[in-house]
């Protein structure tokens, strides 16, 4: 098998199905030399806030769909997420993440003024990732000073994308749509997919991939999908067709994959997941890093809320504050040999293209 940036799509595919031990040897190697060349040792933080965990949509898979009553629904008050980020920024990050469900019944509004007053009290740079909104409330977040938006695709296949991701009301859910409206726009743009989603086959992972350098993303995202309970996929009320080919949602899957991203994606940010830590909390974070990934999430938001955004069961660093989070992720980077990124991080992506 051959290692270039220019794989195709058969070869990113003859790469997922690859299981010998040396074989994968030489991709993580392979991945972590183009990592290297093209992105260099600094890990950058983004400190995350999970602003809050209502939901309009009922994605299956996910654990704060609008359709679980169990769960307890929390908004952060703005003065909440205000300290949040100025916590980000004293820990040092260069960026803060405001991510929740997607709420359709926060003004578009109230979000921009969060944004401006962030921009405007801290100077960090701001990613949101808030779902599917029309092109007009992203306008109004760019010109807030939004920098950078997160919108994983989930999956290319448009019929299991249908399955496990219902349309709100009468729009029918468009996220390639709203990709390309926010590239428009001018953000920097991430997207990304789960790992192992039922119903996903080798081919469609291995398109998913393919994709990611044919769009021209500057940041994707990639974890494990982790069953929830609370969800249709997970109590078994939603049954998939498994194809005979079905990818596993295994911690070296998803290694596969992000290793395959950053060969095929040399110069954009590839975070190493709170998913892919979740099933090894020992040195899953260590490992994304050193097969492809350049940027890790810590979580900033107040422990009060933290355990109820919950995506899916047994999250890493549920029960950790800020500070503690600070402390071990940059102890980490620091074992492995790795620096850590001072500044915004904006992807070499983006500054290649100007
Ligand atoms: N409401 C926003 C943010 C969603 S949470 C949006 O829809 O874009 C961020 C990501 O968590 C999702 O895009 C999805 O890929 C991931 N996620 C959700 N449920 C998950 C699960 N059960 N296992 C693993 N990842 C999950």
């Amino acid at each position: 098998l051959r290692l270039a940036n220019d794989l195709n799509e058969n070869e990113i595919l003859a790469w997922l199905c690859e299981e010998n031990p040396e074989n994968l040897d030489k991709l993580w190697q392979y991945a972590d030399k183009v990592r290297k060349e093209y992105v260099g040792d600094d890990v950058f933080l983004r400190g995350l806030i999970e602003i809050s965990n209502m939901c309009s949509r009922n994605c299956a898979y996910c654990g704060i769909r609008a359709g679980n009553s169990k769960t307890n629904r929390y908004k952060m008050q703005v003065d909440e997420i205000i300290k949040s980020a100025h916590d980000a920024k004293r820990f040092g990050y260069g960026t803060v993440v405001l991510q929740s469900g997607e709420d359709r019944s926060t003004n578009a509004f109230e979000i921009a003024e969060i944004v401006r007053q962030i921009k405007h009290e801290t100077g960090l740079a701001v990613t949101l990732s808030l779902g599917e909104r029309p092109f007009e409330d992203y306008k109004l977040w760019k010109e807030a000073g939004a920098d950078r938006y997160l919108l994983r695709f989930e999956t290319s296949d448009p019929d299991l994308f249908k399955l496990i991701h219902p349309s709100f009301g009468s729009t029918v859910s468009d996220r390639f749509r709203n990709l390309k409206d926010l590239k428009k726009l001018g953000f920097e743009v991430g997207s990304g997919v789960m790992v192992g989603i039922p119903g996903q086959s080798y081919e469609t992972l291995a398109h998913d991939i393919w994709l990611f350098g044919n769009m021209e993303l500057e940041m994707v995202g990639i974890g494990p999908y982790i069953s929830h309970p609370e969800t249709p996929l997970g109590n078994g009320e939603v049954v998939l067709s498994i194809p005979e080919n079905q990818v596993s949602n295994s911690e070296l899957m998803t290694y596969k994959a992000i290793a395959l991203t950053r060969i095929t994606c040399p110069d954009i940010n590839i975070p190493a997941t709170t998913a892919l830590a979740t099933l090894n909390k020992n040195t899953g974070r260590e490992l994304g890093l050193e097969r492809g990934a350049n940027v890790v999430m810590p979580n900033v938001t107040p422990s009060k809320y933290r355990v109820l955004y919950e995506l899916y069961p047994d999250k890493a660093c549920l029960n950790e504050t800020a500070d503690e989070c600070n402390l071990c992720l940059s102890a980490r980077i620091k074992s492995i040999g790795r620096t850590i990124g001072v500044g915004s991080g904006t992807s070499r992506a983006m500054k290649n293209r100007g």
